[in-house]
């Protein structure tokens, strides 16, 4: 067993009884992971763990360009895709040119019937206009629970992250560890800038949302995501309504 692999185990072992710091095997990972490239960290990944990967996409420009190179290299990693029923038409346009490009199904995940039900009951079908709170109980029920059952049996998850697309996402590495889901994360784009990532996307004919070229940089679910204006902030678009928080549906936060 390698150094790096030993450092996977490690980190996803003692995930779970938490006696050491699993943390340190992940920040070894993440710094021999630094000198990959993005398909190279992916294939690195694959090689390492021997159980299911899985790679969530919500059909981004980072998602689509990872997407790109998991069909080219062939991966057998696990894509899926979290349907909250709210997302723009564009998107559902891409993800079914993206199916056909690729030659690959992408697992669709779907809130549960009643916790929806019950959602709407409570707030109204547009209740995340109401209050942060409302907002972060309809993410929690299209959203994360969703997650978590897409995650499930997996030992390490790929996300599309960039560390300069917030402040909050600045504190993360190329690899870290998810104690709570006692799986290994990793952010294969995650030292590449926006431009790098849409550079590669034009350069290899990866589809796109036509969304982006209309200023809607992170898009997400239609009635939670607006346009921004040259300058603003790259999830300035995204809840716009609340001017205070990290912009995050609670995917990307560290559960407790
Ligand atoms: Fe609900 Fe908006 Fe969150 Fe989508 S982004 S799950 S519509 S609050």
């Amino acid at each position: 067993m390698t150094e790096i692999e030993s450092a996977a185990r490690t980190s996803v072992e003692t995930a779970a009884d938490r006696s050491t710091d699993p943390k340190d095997g992940a920040r070894a990972l993440s710094e021999s992971f630094a000198g990959l490239s993005p398909p190279q960290r992916i294939a690195r990944l694959r090689q390492m763990i021997p159980g299911k990967i899985t790679f969530t996409t919500g059909f981004g420009l980072e998602g689509q360009v990872i997407l790109h190179w998991i069909a080219e290299g062939g991966h057998d990693i696990d894509v899926v895709t979290l349907d909250t029923g709210r997302l723009f038409p564009e998107t559902y346009e891409l993800w079914a040119e993206t199916e056909q490009r690729y030659g690959r199904t992408i697992r669709a995940i779907y809130p549960q019937n009643a916790g929806l039900e019950k959602l709407i009951e409570r707030h109204g079908i547009n209740g995340f206009y109401q209050s942060p709170e409302t907002r972060v109980a309809c993410c929690h029920v299209r959203k994360v629970e969703p997650l978590n059952r897409a995650l499930d049996g997996a030992q390490a998850w790929i996300t599309g992250l960039r560390g300069d697309q917030s402040a909050h996402r600045s504190e993360l590495s190329i690899v870290t560890l998810d104690a709570a889901r006692r799986l290994l994360k990793l952010s294969p784009l995650f030292d590449w800038t926006r431009e790098a990532v849409a550079d590669f996307a034009a350069a290899n004919n990866v589809p796109v949302n036509p969304l982006h070229a209309q200023g809607f940089v992170s898009i997400g679910c239609a009635p939670c995501t607006r346009a921004i204006a040259p300058g603003e902030p790259e999830r300035a678009g995204r809840w716009w309504w609340e001017m205070e928080g990290k912009k995050e549906c609670g995917l990307h936060l560290a559960r407790t």
